[in-house]
Formats: structure tokens, C-alpha cells, sequence
């Protein structure tokens, strides 16, 4: 049988370089709370994002969750978003006491469709969280101006941005504030990890405050804030996996580019086109498959992959608002490209180190599905 192939595998430093950089913890006996390793990460993304403020976080999730409580959005409010996503974009709206209202989204990058947003917008609607899918960056122009118009707030979802640049400017730069999350599986990662960057100075303490049980100082305790704070031995694996980010993205590219070479062309699969102005992160290989084109359902490529020892990923699938615990809330029927390519799609296999062979023997066991044109 062939070796196993994962869908991801996390990127790691050499052993001995992140051995150097927990040593000093070992003296300092400082293991959490805005440490020093915590600080020199915080400021190593700022530089590197070219954002005025980097808050950190134990995972991108809770500082979604922090940053939407942050913004004292009133009580029920609505809330634009997309269904297309991972369940922590939807849920960290839901757990706020908020109501996601789900946009469609394109066919073409698979991010909210801003045609549609405009029609969404009541009395009632008090932000927008649009999602980056696939490092695939949403319309960050059209969206702002639609946000200006009607005086709403844009909080990213860019957990799968990291690296991701538009005109030259960073993912971190749009809308009101931006979330990353640092978890194993991600392009850039601080084993489980997240920020929120953001320009406001006025967020700065707030933030700092919420992630730490609401403690602004050893007597005073303004907000009722869980604990979402960032460890030492996960901003060490930051700063470590941050020099070596320039590599990890040039071998994603990589990987990617001998995906396309094999399955370019092929009638029955939809692959994402670059986008115009946008530097890519090779964040995922998503590929739609066409089973009237292509002669097998995702499905089947699934299984097909599966019995050849390799795991394929239906991302994003189910959507989000055809979740079990959201049932009889909201119909998938109006969100029609969302439904249809969460159907279809399968990410690939795709992390720095997967080998052109790995490469090969997956596109040999997809193409030997496809039907003859
Ligand atoms: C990974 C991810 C998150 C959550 O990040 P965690 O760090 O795992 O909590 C949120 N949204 C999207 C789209 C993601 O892919």
C-alpha cells in the first residue's frame, strides 16, 4: 500500500531553533500573559503585516469572538456574512447574541457575492463579516464603499490570508479589523493561534483587557472577559515559523503550480484562477468537480482518493447554515452558488513539504475517474 497522504501537515522550525528560542523561559519561569516572546512576536507581525496594532490570541476563533464583543453591537442585531466558511465564522457571530444573515457568494473566488449585500441590509444590521476563503481575497474595495454608505463596520475573516497582499497592501490592512488564525493547519502557525489587527489605538487596552477575564488592572475589572490569551511556548513557535514564512509560500507555490499542470484543462474540473493585483499564500487547492463533465461526483473523487490512502478535504461542506444545531433557522435555498459548490469542491493535499510524486499519484488516481470527453 502507498504511504498515507494527509490533507495538511504542519510546518515546523528545526528542532534545535525552537529548542534556542524557549531557552531563556527556562530563567524567566514567565510562561504566559504578555511575556516577552508574546511581545517580540507582537511586534514582529506588526512590522511584517505593515498593521498599527497586532493583538495576539490562543486561537483565531476567541479573537473573532472578542473582537465582535469589542465592537458593543446591539443586541440582536444583523449581522452580513457567508455560509461558505468554517463553523468558527458563523458561530463566533451566534455566540455573541448576534444574527447571522448569510450572502451568497461568487462562482468565481467563492467570497461574498457584493452584488447581493446591498438587498440584505435592514434597520437591524449592524456589521459585516465577510470571509477571505482559500487566502482568495473578498472584494475589499466595493465592500468598503458599500460599509461607508450605510455606516457599518467590516471585521475580517482571514484565517486563511496570512501572507496574502492586494496592490502591495497586506490582508491585515482592510476594513475595521482583521482576524488570522495561527492554528497547525494554517500557512503560518503558532501551533494553535490567532490575532486581530486593526488600526483603532482606542481597541488596544480593550482588546487586552477582554482577553484576560476583563482585568484592566489588579483591582478593577471592567468587562466580563474570558481568557483568551496567548501562551510563550506558541509566540516562540511564531517568531521561529515567521522567518521562515518567504519559504513555506515559495513551496506552496510550488506544490500548486505542478497541481495546475496536471489538472488545468481538464473539462468537469473548476479550478480558482489568480486573482488581478493579488500576491497568493497557496493557503489551499480547492477543485470543483462537474459530474456530467467530469463522469464522478466529488463524492466519488473522495472515495476514489480515500481508498488510495489519501485524504481529501470537503471544505467548506456542509455550509454553515445547514449546521445541525442551527436546524429549521435558515435556508441553505437562498444562498444557491454556496449550496451548489459546497457540493462539489474538494481541497487537495497541499502543505510545504508534499513531493511532486505525492502530487502525481493524486492527480493519477483523479484522472483515472474522468470520463472521455
Ligand atoms: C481556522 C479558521 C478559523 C478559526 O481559527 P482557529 O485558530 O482554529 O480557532 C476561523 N475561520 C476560518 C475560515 C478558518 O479556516
Amino acid at each position: 500500500m502507498n504511504e498515507k497522504i494527509l490533507v495538511t501537515r504542519s510546518s515546523m522550525p528545526d528542532f534545535d531553533e525552537y529548542c534556542n528560542e524557549i531557552k531563556g523561559l527556562w530563567e524567566s519561569h514567565w510562561l504566559t500573559n504578555m511575556g516577552e516572546k508574546h511581545m517580540q512576536l507582537q511586534k514582529a507581525l506588526e512590522d511584517t503585516l505593515g498593521v498599527s496594532h497586532v493583538t495576539l490570541y490562543t486561537n483565531g476563533h476567541l479573537a473573532l469572538e472578542n473582537i465582535i464583543a469589542a465592537m458593543d453591537l446591539p443586541e440582536h442585531g444583523e449581522v452580513i456574512t457567508t455560509p461558505f466558511t468554517f463553523a468558527s465564522t458563523t458561530h463566533s457571530i451566534v455566540r455573541n447574541g448576534l444574527e447571522p444573515v448569510f450572502c451568497d457568494i461568487n462562482a468565481t473566488d467563492y467570497t461574498i457575492d457584493t452584488d447581493l449585500i446591498e438587498n440584505l441590509i435592514t434597520d437591524k444590521t449592524c456589521a459585516i463579516v465577510p470571509v477571505h476563503v482559500y487566502g482568495n481575497l473578498c472584494d475589499v474595495e466595493k465592500i468598503q464603499k458599500i460599509a461607508d454608505k450605510y455606516d457599518l463596520k467590516v471585521i475580517y475573516d482571514a484565517a486563511h490570508a496570512f501572507g496574502v497582499t492586494y496592490k502591495g497592501v497586506n490582508a491585515a490592512c482592510f476594513g475595521y479589523a482583521s482576524m488570522f488564525s495561527f492554528h497547525a493547519t494554517k500557512v503560518f502557525n503558532t501551533i494553535e493561534g490567532g490575532a486581530i489587527c486593526y488600526s483603532d489605538d482606542s481597541l488596544v487596552q480593550k482588546l487586552n483587557d477582554m482577553k484576560n477575564f476583563g482585568i484592566h488592572s489588579p483591582e478593577e475589572v471592567i468587562y466580563a472577559g474570558g481568557n483568551a490569551k496567548m501562551n510563550e511556548f506558541q509566540a516562540a513557535m511564531g517568531i521561529c515559523n515567521l522567518r521562515h514564512l518567504d519559504d513555506e509560500i515559495e513551496k506552496r507555490r510550488r506544490v500548486t503550480e505542478h497541481y495546475r499542470s496536471r489538472l488545468e484543462n481538464v473539462s468537469g474540473i473548476t479550478l480558482c484562477r489568480p486573482q488581478a493585483d493579488v500576491k497568493q499564500n497557496y493557503a489551499y487547492f480547492p477543485a470543483v468537480f462537474d459530474e456530467k463533465l467530469f463522469g464522478a461526483t466529488r463524492d466519488e473523487v473522495c472515495q476514489a482518493l480515500a481508498d488510495n490512502n489519501i485524504n481529501a478535504r470537503k471544505y467548506f461542506y456542509p455550509l454553515t447554515n445547514t449546521f445541525d444545531c442551527f436546524k429549521g433557522k435558515y435556508d441553505a435555498g437562498k444562498t444557491p452558488v454556496a449550496l451548489h459548490i459546497s457540493k462539489r469542491v474538494l481541497t487537495l493535499p497541499l502543505y510545504a513539504d508534499l513531493s511532486t510524486e505525492s502530487v502525481d499519484r493524486i492527480c493519477d488516481v483523479i484522472l483515472g475517474l474522468k470520463k472521455a470527453d
